[in-house]
């Protein structure tokens, strides 16, 4: 694992955009460019258009940016690279208020900036949870957007998680026992977290199936829903009046910490993007002892993380979607040298015949 870099450090590593594109263009040519339309290694940079390269094949443009979570965006890369930074590095997050102030942008742009990070927090590759797994459902309180102090305007989210138990002395799986024995001396492995729409059984047994390997021994409070599922050993706990955090340990500390995470980052959880945020707490959670992620991970250049528009991450159809928009002003273009208008740059179609040759216009 790599050395977690102080700010200072971070700095001098991405002094600017150029930096940034460096290090993505990297990543995802480790030999080179190579054509995602044709496959052709033959391509120049333009200078027209920021980190855009042109194919002297198929002539196609492709921007070092397409297709990773920062398609299209159009803040500075430096911008993506410190807003992953701060993410990675802040054991709690930061929220998007706090992120627009310290990065000096829309509360919107952090908003969706976060929004997207976050996306990158979930592997689509990771392994099922497996040995002992301790399993339980809580309620946590949320609050609506509009009206945060309403009482009328909140309600209960319904979520399911399991937590792996591990042995302390070797940090490895603890070894399944007979049913009801104790586990003492034990540590918290990774963890999953879900929103259910309610306890009934198929919502449970979908949880189990696609979160737990099978053959894995489940501690339960002894829910009514859990029996009936195949494949897997159940060693139910009889809670009685004890309080739930001493049979079943682990889980209620998760839960606890969960809660105070979204009370004291985010000023309590809201229903829409629930699952993001829990996501995102499990990305932490299962990281607590090495918090020094890399911010590439969050970036998501290695693992190749479709991208998400904001219609997408809200969840609406864009309502400007196939409408023809009359321009107002000139179109404003990110070129390698910053920000200028259609028609204002040296190789402006039209103004350079010869720029029409070599590609830099379509
Ligand atoms: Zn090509």
């Amino acid at each position: 694992m790599a050395k977690q870099l102080t700010l200072l450090d971070f700095q001098e590593r991405f002094p600017d955009d150029r930096s940034c594109y460096c290090l993505i263009r990297d990543r995802r040519w480790p030999d080179g460019f190579v054509c995602p339309k044709c496959g052709s290694k033959d391509a120049f940079l333009l200078t027209s258009l920021a980190y855009t390269y042109a194919c002297k094949e198929c002539r196609g443009h492709t921007s070092v940016t397409a297709g990773t979570i920062m398609h299209r965006t159009k803040l500075a890369l430096r911008v993506w690279f410190w807003a992953a930074h701060l993410m990675a590095t802040h054991s709690n997050g930061i929220s998007a208020r706090q992120l627009a102030a310290q990065m000096g942008i829309a509360y919107s742009s952090a908003w969706l900036l976060e929004q997207k990070l976050r996306r990158s927090m979930i592997d689509p590759s990771r392994d099922l949870l497996d040995g002992v797994v301790e399993i339980d459902q809580t309620e946590i309180p949320f609050h609506d957007n509009d009206a945060p102090r309403s009482p009328l305007k909140t309600g209960k989210i319904l979520i399911i998680e399991a937590v792996e138990i591990r042995d302390r002395t070797s940090g490895k799986a603890q070894k399944p026992k007979p049913r009801g024995s104790k586990y003492l001396d034990t540590l918290s492995g990774r963890c999953r977290l879900a929103v259910i729409p309610s306890n009934e059984k198929p919502n449970i047994h979908a949880f189990i199936a696609t979160n737990i390997a099978p053959g894995s021994t489940l501690i339960s409070d002894g829910h009514a829903s859990i029996p009936g599922l195949e494949g897997y050993r159940h060693d139910p706990r009889v809670i009685g009046n004890m309080a739930a955090h001493i049979p079943l340990q682990w889980i209620h500390r998760v839960f606890a910490l969960l809660k105070r995470w979204g009370l004291g980052t985010y000023h309590g959880f809201r229903r829409e993007h629930i699952d993001v945020y829990l996501n995102e707490f499990v990305f932490r959670y299962n990281r607590r002892y090495y918090r020094h992620v890399s911010f590439e991970t969050i970036l998501g250049i290695a693992a190749k993380h479709a991208p998400a528009s904001y219609w997408d991450i809200v969840g609406q159809n864009n309502p400007r979607k196939g409408i023809t928009m009359t321009r107002q002003r000139p179109r404003r273009r990110k070129t390698a040298e910053g920000m200028r208008e259609d028609g204002t740059g040296p190789y402006s179609r039209g103004k350079n015949p010869k720029s029409s040759d070599d590609g830099t216009s379509r």
